[in-house]
């Protein structure tokens, strides 16, 4: 098959592998191609090319994107591929693997995946704005009531655990009057909860000194504060990812206070041992993250705090492991998640000593799960009584499902509303607790 198949149909398929940062490339390449006239098809067999937007984060997501790689030529024969493995090594072994792919690019590339997409399937037939029409707010694989808003991309910091510098790069952040521009679009078109993404959302604006931009002729600083500011006076559901306890990040609470921006902080800590922390070189290892949460829960008593922690890090002995149990026996997050410590290529930490065995990795993660869900389980039993707001985002025969302020999508729990088959995706109701598990709530 020629590289240059010219097209009058001009359609791509598209698959979209990965975490929701790059979701967020996946929307925004689409959206891209659809205002360059491109038409988006689910089906392999009469796309002129597939983009495979791949995820390299750890050794099993990059042999799931050579497996998708290796199916799209498969079945369509023409394959781009995009995202964090179209970069160095993971580049090289993608062509080693797949010599047939037609071209590579790297993360949050939109300008060359166009260029790409241009090269090898020309659009021959002129866009229309009537017939080529493209949502306000963009081609979106969420819902259409929730979206991920990514502020930054790369991260300053060099956890040992982790590679994601070396494929993303340093922190490059976003003006705020760009973020805003995408996020007014978002709003008018319906999107009733936006999620601020990035791989540090509390270092936003730092490699851009902060620097004055402007929205609608408003002149505003690239800061945090100012972002969840302005974003709050869309007057939907701002919900903050990716957040370090930074002394800065103080100043959020009282917005969430004032029920602004929704009483939410995902905050991976990823262990309670400072020890442990200095080792894996965490950014905030020397803040003192258990006083800091004290405070904030006072200023916002009905703040929802996530996090992910790490088990079985290299040399994390006994005492440091009592330490981490003891560090959420006192935090009471809301919403932990929890996984073994797994090497992955490239990573400084392989190279640490003391790594530890799997089955004492498997019993600390059984014994820390064991006493996060007692405390999940005792929080959300005493909402049990209580009036909560839901967004709705799911419906079927046997009722809605939906969630509170306190759950993420995809990450947190649901809210089950039985027999309530008369709301639509993205309602916003009220209602009063009737029952609890680990995770979930009922109403009704
Ligand atoms: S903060 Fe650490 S874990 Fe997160 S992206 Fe940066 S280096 Fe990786």
């Amino acid at each position: 098959m020629s590289a240059n198949r010219p097209s009058s149909t001009a359609k791509v398929g598209f698959v979209s592998l990965g975490c929701p940062k790059a979701l967020v490339d996946s929307e925004r390449i689409l959206t891209q191609l659809r205002l360059d006239g491109y038409e988006v098809t689910p089906n392999y067999d009469d796309a002129g090319v597939v983009i495979v937007n791949t995820c390299g984060f750890i050794d099993s997501a990059k042999a799931e994107s050579l497996a998708a790689i290796g199916e799209a030529l498969e079945e369509n024969g023409r394959v781009l591929v995009t995202g964090c493995m179209g970069k160095g090594d993971d580049a090289q072994r993608i062509l080693a693997e797949h010599p047939k792919v037609l071209g590579i690019t790297g993360p949050a590339a939109y300008e060359e995946v166009l260029g790409e997409v241009r090269r090898v399937l020309p659009n021959t037939r002129t866009p229309n704005p009537l017939i080529d029409l493209v949502p306000a707010q963009g081609v979106k694989l969420t819902p259409r009531h929730y979206a991920y808003l990514k502020i930054s991309e790369g991260c300053n910091h060099r956890c040992k655990f982790c590679i994601i510098p070396n494929m993303r790069g340093d922190l490059v952040s976003r003006p705020i009057g760009e973020i805003m521009k995408e996020a007014e679009g978002l709003a008018r078109a319906g999107v009733r909860e936006l999620l601020v993404i990035s791989q540090d959302t509390s270092a936003y604006g730092v490699d851009i000194k902060y620097k004055n931009d402007f929205w609608n002729g408003r002149p505003l600083k690239s800061d945090l504060q100012t972002l969840a500011e302005t974003l709050a006076e869309f007057g939907i559901w701002v919900r903050l990812h990716y957040v370090y306890p930074y002394p800065h990040v103080d100043k959020l609470i009282p917005l969430m206070a004032e029920g602004k921006i929704l009483p939410y902080l995902d905050i991976p800590l990823q262990h309670g041992s400072p020890s442990v922390l200095q080792r894996m070189k965490r950014p905030a290892a020397a803040e003192k993250t258990l006083e800091r949460i004290h405070q904030w829960r006072e200023m916002c008593p009905e703040l929802t705090l996530r996090s992910t922690f790490i088990v079985g890090f290299p040399g994390e002995t006994d005492q440091e492991f009592d330490e981490l149990l003891d560090f959420i026996e006192e935090a009471e997050l809301d919403r932990v998640g929890c996984f073994q410590y797994s090497p992955v290529t490239g990573a400084a930490a392989n190279d640490l000593p003391d790594q530890i065995p799997d089955d004492v990795k498997q019993a600390r993660w059984d014994t820390f799960m064991a006493a996060q869900q007692a405390i999940s389980a005792d929080k959300l039993q005493r909402k049990i009584g209580t009036t909560i707001e839901v967004l709705i985002d799911h419906v079927s025969d046997d009722g809605a499902l939906g969630r509170s302020m306190a759950d993420a999508p995809e990450i947190d729990g649901v809210v089950h509303l039985p027999g309530a088959t008369d709301l639509q995706p993205g309602d916003f109701v009220q209602g009063e607790v009737t029952a609890a598990d680990e995770y979930d709530l009922w109403i009704g």
